[in-house]
């Protein structure tokens, strides 16, 4: 497969903060995908949640579910625009690891914990595990990825964050964030690839929970055109195959939107290479009408599914997990695992506490908070 020129070419990566010796038959973003995946994080994904928590059914979305949904979605449309697959399957693959127990709801209450000793937020913390919190290799901390990479895994950053961030790494992943330019291409499909995917699974997993129902989805344009698209073609359709033929029309469709539209972005601006593509303005978008479709499917999914109060009453429990968790951690670094206390010992109890919550699945959130005080609030 011909790579475009305005594609992340694997053989001028800007390279691994340390230097290796290249692999015989991968490419550089070959090899960080490969790594991504015998990772420890990425094996965690699996029982990590987002919306629904791991004990309230086996069919749900998980993390590793959902990054693996991201990565099929955007190999898929980069291949038609010749992006490099191999950089975004391992962005999309990475994108999730930094994420808490218990979704937003657990990144929230841990960034409260971490007011005043650098707060927390998971595209950071993304990045920290593959920079640092992997143990695997005897020569360095973390998986030594490229940069093309690791600017994909942090989406986004505050500029605080960022100011921290270029001070330890002048120039690199976050200095986009302060001169204003854009990741490379393939990172940038992988955050709209990011938002089509949890559009439509959460419409999947809303419906088989029975919180949402197709009708109440009528509302919504993008379901609207589909759902009838579907039922004029097969009159008498019901179910879970409707459901699924009607995620199955949307998701075509944003697919197909997004290759015309930065297929029409990238022939305006022609960039010569990577490096011009960050330049630009961003070049892979919706068009102006799915944009917006998109934008109120997702007000939508805000309102009535993660707002809902079944996913509300799960939310505030999942805090107190995590949030007396953090508590009991920081009174007694004894009660933390052996290289967790060391590293609390060595920078802080806080911030050591706030890396081995956040690498918890929600089961052992659940265990360990079950041990530690004698709760059972699930
Ligand atoms: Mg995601």
């Amino acid at each position: 497969m011909r790579l475009a020129a305005y594609a992340c070419d694997p053989g001028k990566s800007r390279g691994r903060r340390r230097i290796e010796t290249p692999a015989p038959t991968r490419s550089e973003f070959q090899r960080d995908r490969d790594r991504i995946i015998h990772s420890t994080a990425f094996r965690r994904l699996v029982y990590k949640t987002q919306v629904f928590l791991n004990h309230e059914g086996d069919l749900f979305r998980t993390r590793l579910t959902h990054s693996l949904e991201v990565a099929q979605l955007g190999r898929s449309i980069g291949r038609s625009l010749q992006l490099d697959e191999d950089l975004i399957e391992a962005i999309a693959l990475a994108h999730d690891l930094g994420h808490t127990p218990f979704g937003h709801a657990g990144q929230d209450v841990l960034d409260r914990c971490m007011q005043g000793h650098g707060g927390f937020e998971h595209n950071l913390q993304s990045l920290r595990v593959v920079d640092l919190l992997e143990q695997r290799y005897p020569e360095f901390d973390g998986l030594n990825l490229t940069f093309e990479t690791r600017e994909g895994i942090l989406k986004h950053c505050a500029r605080r964050n960022a100011l921290t961030l270029d001070a330890a790494e002048p120039g690199g992943v976050a200095a986009r964030f302060l001169n204003g330019q854009q990741p490379g291409l393939e990172a940038q499909l992988c955050n709209l690839a990011d938002e089509v995917a949890y559009n439509a699974h959460d419409i999947d997993d809303g419906v088989r929970s029975g919180l949402l129902s197709l009708e109440q989805l009528e509302e919504v344009e993008l379901v609207r055109q589909y759902l009838r698209q579907a039922l004029a073609e097969y009159p008498g359709l019901s179910g879970k195959r409707l459901l699924a033929e009607t995620i199955r029309r949307i998701l075509s469709a944003q697919v197909y939107d997004i290759i015309n539209a930065t297929s029409a972005a990238l022939h305006d601006a022609a960039p010569a290479d990577s490096d011009a593509a960050r330049a630009q303005a961003p070049l892979v978008c919706f068009s102006p009408g799915m944009r917006q479709a998109s934008t109120e499917l997702k007000r939508f999914l805000f309102a009535k599914l993660y707002r809902h109060p079944q996913v509300q009453g799960t939310r505030l429990k999942a805090e107190q997990v995590l949030r007396e968790l953090f508590e009991i951690y920081v009174r007694d670094p004894a009660e933390l695992p052996a290289d967790h206390a060391a590293a609390a010992a060595a920078d802080g109890a806080p911030r050591a506490c706030a890396d081995y919550i956040a690498g918890m699945t929600d089961r052992f959130a659940l265990r360990e908070h079950q041990r530690l005080t004698g709760k059972t609030l699930f």
